[in-house]
């Protein structure tokens, strides 16, 4: 999605490890017409699939998700990263280890909001490792519901989260793969 490129050509940041800062669209201010049309373009990406909820994770997902869930007509569910998880049974928990902070979370959806009836597009802000997707993928199954593809703001193809979920047989659609980035220079390229 050439919009979303040229944004992070101009206003994305490099720093150490492999992260890419978008904070002043994406992650702390954001731009709401930008996430409008990323809403589009996921809707066009994903029309051949029935979609009846959205799922995303806490924090950074939740704006993009809110504003595409628009173009689909369906509700968002956001996992919950948890302190501690009391399991009385009306909670599906996992665990998922965050590349931004180094930990690992609980994160948990009511059963109330995710069943067997349920076809579910994941979307996230970034696929890196691929651990937040993989965690969303294993909500959605153990309620019983049917993973319809992930939805990606932007894809580091130079990590290896896409390729291994691709190779399970889930569609994945990110608007902007990232081959490299280089943190001296600044300079970012990209696969798409
Ligand atoms: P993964 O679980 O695929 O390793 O990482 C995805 C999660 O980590 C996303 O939900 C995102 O919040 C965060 N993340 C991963 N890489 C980056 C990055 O380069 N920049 C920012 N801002 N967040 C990232």
């Amino acid at each position: 999605m050439e919009l979303l490129k040229e944004r992070i050509i101009r206003d994305g940041n490099v720093k150490k490890g492999g992260v890419l800062k978008v904070d002043s669209f994406l992650n702390h201010q954001m731009d709401v017409e930008l996430f409008n049309r990323m809403g589009e373009e996921f809707k066009r990406r994903f029309s051949d699939r029935p979609i009846n909820k959205i799922l995303t994770i806490e924090a950074s997902g939740i704006g993009i998700a809110c504003i595409a869930a628009q173009h689909f007509n369906v509700p968002v569910v956001f996992a919950k990263k948890a302190q501690s998880i009391n399991l009385d049974g009306e909670m599906l928990s996992t665990k998922i280890q965050s590349f931004t902070h180094q930990r690992v979370y609980d994160v948990i959806v009511s059963k109330k909001f995710l069943g067997p009836e349920d076809h579910v597009l994941i979307i996230d802000d970034f696929l890196a490792n691929g651990c937040a997707v993989d965690g969303l993928i294993d909500l959605i199954r153990g309620a019983g519901a049917t993973v319809e593809g992930v939805g990606i703001a932007i894809e580091k193809g130079f990590q290896d989260g896409g390729k291994r979920i691709r190779e399970k047989g889930i569609r994945v659609e990110s608007l902007a793969v990232i081959a490299s980035m280089d943190d001296e220079t600044g300079e970012i390229t990209f696969c798409n």
